[in-house]
């Protein structure tokens, strides 16, 4: 039987300063997996350059030149992470039997790609890299990170606590992946609807090796509201639920003016009348923003724009890599 090929796609985004570093770690992990005869020697690592600003493509193309262990997909501008990364795993999935998918600033830690491979081995289709700590991350990034995972998983978004997009997956499951044609994309809960058989790695998240992190508050968040809002349509719910109270709210509030008005005391309460004007004003413009958001996305996904062009492909025939 002919050894099964992996390839290590890397989506970069301004990652000149990383590349080689990257370049020569995973370089040396593939050498050694094909040396034990895990994986066979048309293994690749698959850069994406994700419409980088700097000269992270002239590092491809020179990583490419020197070894063609290396090669890189080009796409057409910067389409974000999601898109980058879906990018390499379509490409690199016609050709080979597993893809890992892993940053380029070695925060995943490399050695666990061994563990994955052996749990390919044993027939598992969809292996998640779980951090066991996150010591290294800054306490910001830690708090708002797992702020996130609980918030997902509580609006109807279930994703793997404490995984990223380190994972490995097998040729059929990304076949699976490819099926799925949505616009808004959010890896990380689509691919646990993919199904097949699952495990999980953990590791140590390291720190970033150089430059600095790609995704600023802003990007996070907004990367949450993609993943809440594309994965469950419960926020919808919460509002219908919200309302609901706040129309018992009203008949209580009916009934108590009743009572006020039979009584002879109407003239008080301009503050909570104020104050209600004010709350439920608000609470409809929070309501209406949130449905706003997923007809936008329905506006988007009736579009069906393409979700990455790619401008060049560096590949090579499979040739004996020096
Ligand atoms: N990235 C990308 N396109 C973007 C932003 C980021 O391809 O628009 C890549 C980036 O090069 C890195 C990975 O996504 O390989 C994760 O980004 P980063 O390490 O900056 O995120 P953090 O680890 O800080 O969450
Ligand atoms: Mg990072």
């Amino acid at each position: 039987m002919r050894p099964n090929i992996l390839y290590i796609v890397v989506p970069c985004y301004n990652e000149e300063e990383v590349l080689s570093e990257t370049a020569r770690r995973l370089g040396a992990k593939l050498r050694s997996l094909m040396s034990t005869g895990k994986i066979g020697p048309q293994s690749r690592v698959l850069f994406v350059n994700d419409g980088s600003k700097d000269g992270t493509w002239q590092e491809i193309l020179r990583l490419h030149k020197e070894n063609h262990l290396f090669c890189g997909v080009d796409l057409s501008r910067n389409r974000g992470h999601q898109n980058a990364l879906l990018a390499g795993l379509m490409t690199a999935h016609e050709k080979a039997d597993m893809v890992i998918s892993m940053d380029a600033d070695l925060q995943d830690d490399v050695d666990a790609v061994d563990a994955m491979v052996d749990k390919y081995l044993e027939g598992v289709d969809i292996v998640y890299g779980v951090r066991s700590s996150r010591k290294k991350d800054s306490f910001f990034k830690r708090t708002t990170a797992e702020a996130f995972y609980r918030l997902m998983n509580c609006l109807g978004a279930e994703t793997v606590f404490n995984h990223a997009d380190y994972r490995l997956m097998s040729r059929r499951a990304l076949e699976g992946l490819a099926q799925f044609k949505e616009v808004n994309l959010f890896l990380r809960g689509i691919v646990p609807m993919i199904g097949y058989r699952t495990d999980v790695v953990e590791y140590q998240r390291g720190e970033r090796f150089a430059g600095e992190s790609k995704y600023p508050f802003h990007k996070m968040f907004s990367f949450a509201m993609e993943g809440v809002t594309s994965l469950s349509t419960k926020p919808i719910r919460y509002i219908a639920g919200l309302g609901f109270f706040i129309f018992l709210v009203a008949a209580a509030m009916l009934v108590y003016s009743v009572v006020r008005w039979a009584t002879g005391a109407t003239i008080m309460g301009w503050a909570s009348v104020m104050c209600s004007v004010w709350a439920i004003g608000g609470l409809i413009l929070l309501s209406l923003g949130i449905i706003g958001e997923y007809v936008g996305k329905l506006y988007l996904e009736s579009k069906g724009r393409p979700r990455f062009i790619i401008r060049e492909i560096l590949d090579d025939d499979h040739g004996p890599i020096s």
